[in-house]
This record gives structure tokens, C-alpha cells and sequence, in this order.
């Protein structure tokens, strides 16, 4: 019988790859829900909704309904890439700048009831593995498993460095931290569905863990 697995948790704690490893061993579906908010995001930026500190919410919701959020499985990648309005946008929406904003957007009611819904139609067929901050508490508060993950801020901030580095981003470790520090700020403390642990989800701290002992602590739990 398949199962809808919720993974949360906090900023760069590698609940995607954890998500994707185990959606491709079970034959799952995974949904990377960060994505469709920097995707919003990204068409705030695209539109010019947002310059430096100034975000012009009124605009985003007027226009809400002109943003089209789709998925579509990558064969080469093994997983399905976002794309905003039919354009594949997987890797625009990954760097600092759409990070640095994307959670005052997803702050936006209307932002996370437009997402929380197509969501919640995708997760409609069991077989979904769903990462975000939202997925066990608001999402599918009645998902079989619910993990939440967590690591230290410097650990978290390390890893975000070495993609961004490695993709060839132009980025200094402080920046990356403080960004990081920020979102977990902004998460926790907004009014709408803030990034709180649900109460039957299961805590990884994986500061400490491989990804080999993340993958089979998770699997573990899908079968038990
Ligand atoms: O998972 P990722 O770090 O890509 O998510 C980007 C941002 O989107 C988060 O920092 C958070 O502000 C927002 N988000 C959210 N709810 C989700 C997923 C992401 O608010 N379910």
C-alpha cells in the first residue's frame, strides 16, 4: 500500500535529496514544494514586483492568477523540474537572489493558498513524497510518515555554500550563512503556517549523519 511521506524541516538541511533517494526507491512521486514559492518568486522579480527591500505584495496577489506552476519529469535527472508559466525554470530559481526573497513571498496568504492547493491535488494519488516547511503540519496533516529534519546553521550554510560554489555561483560562506539564518527566522515567526514541527513527525538531526544513514533511517521508518 503506498504511503504519503512529509519531510520538513529548516533551510538546507537536505531534505530534497533525502526526499528524491527515497521517492526512487519506492516509486514514489517527489515534489519539491520550495520550489513552486521560488517560483513565485521569480516572477515577482521578472515582473519587477520586487527591487531591492521594496515588494509589491497588492501586485503579486493581483497577479496570481497569470502564474502557472506546473511539474514535468526529467528522464536524465530522475526527478521532475518546476516550470513557471511553461518555462523550465529549475535552475533560476536556485540562486542567492531568489533565496533572499522567497520567504517574504511565501509570508503571502493567497501565495500559500494558490501553492497549498495545487499541492494538496497532486498529493491526491498516495505514492507522494513532498518536502517543504508546511507539508506535515498544513499540507497532509494526515501523511502515514512525517520526518522533520534538522542540522546546525553552520552545517546547513556549508552545504548551500558548496552547491552554489560548485554550480558557479559567485558567493561568500557569510552571505550564504546569514541567508540561511534569515530564513529560519522568517519561517518560524510569519503568522501564516509558520515552520513548527508537527506533533507525530519524527526529528533527524543529520548534522552528524551520512547521506547512506539518513537514506536507511528514513526507509526504515517507511517499512516499519
Ligand atoms: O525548500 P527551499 O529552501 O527551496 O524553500 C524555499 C523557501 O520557500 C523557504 O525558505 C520557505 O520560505 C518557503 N517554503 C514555504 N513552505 C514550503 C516550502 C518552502 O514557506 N512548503
Amino acid at each position: 500500500n503506498k504511503i504519503t511521506i512529509a519531510i520538513d524541516g529548516h533551510s538546507s538541511t537536505g531534505k530534497s535529496t533525502i526526499a528524491k533517494q527515497i521517492a526512487n526507491k519506492l516509486g514514489y512521486v517527489y515534489v519539491d514544494s520550495g520550489a513552486m514559492y521560488r517560483a513565485v518568486t521569480l516572477y515577482a522579480m521578472k515582473q519587477g514586483l520586487i527591487n531591492e527591500d521594496d515588494f509589491n505584495i497588492e501586485a503579486l496577489i493581483d497577479q496570481l492568477n497569470k502564474i502557472d506552476i506546473s511539474f514535468k519529469f526529467n528522464e536524465n535527472l530522475g526527478f521532475a523540474e518546476v516550470y513557471l508559466n511553461d518555462e523550465n525554470v529549475e535552475k533560476a530559481i536556485r540562486t542567492l537572489e531568489v533565496s533572499g526573497f522567497v520567504s517574504k513571498v511565501a509570508a503571502v496568504s493567497e501565495v500559500r493558498k494558490k501553492l497549498v492547493a495545487i499541492q494538496q491535488q497532486i498529493g491526491n494519488d498516495k505514492g507522494v513524497v513532498m518536502d517543504g516547511r508546511d507539508i506535515g503540519t498544513v499540507v497532509f496533516p494526515d501523511a502515514e510518515l512525517k520526518i522533520f529534519m534538522t542540522a546546525s546553521a553552520e552545517t546547513r550554510a556549508e552545504r548551500r555554500y558548496k552547491e552554489l560554489i560548485d554550480r558557479g555561483d559567485d558567493v561568500i560562506y557569510e552571505n550564504v550563512l546569514k541567508n540561511v539564518q534569515e530564513r529560519d527566522y522568517l519561517d518560524s515567526t510569519r503568522k501564516d503556517s509558520p515552520l513548527i514541527k508537527a506533533d507525530d513527525a519524527i526529528e533527524i538531526d543529520n548534522s552528524n549523519l551520512s547521506l547512506q544513514e539518513q537514506h536507511d533511517k528514513v526507509l526504515g521508518l517507511v517499512t516499519k
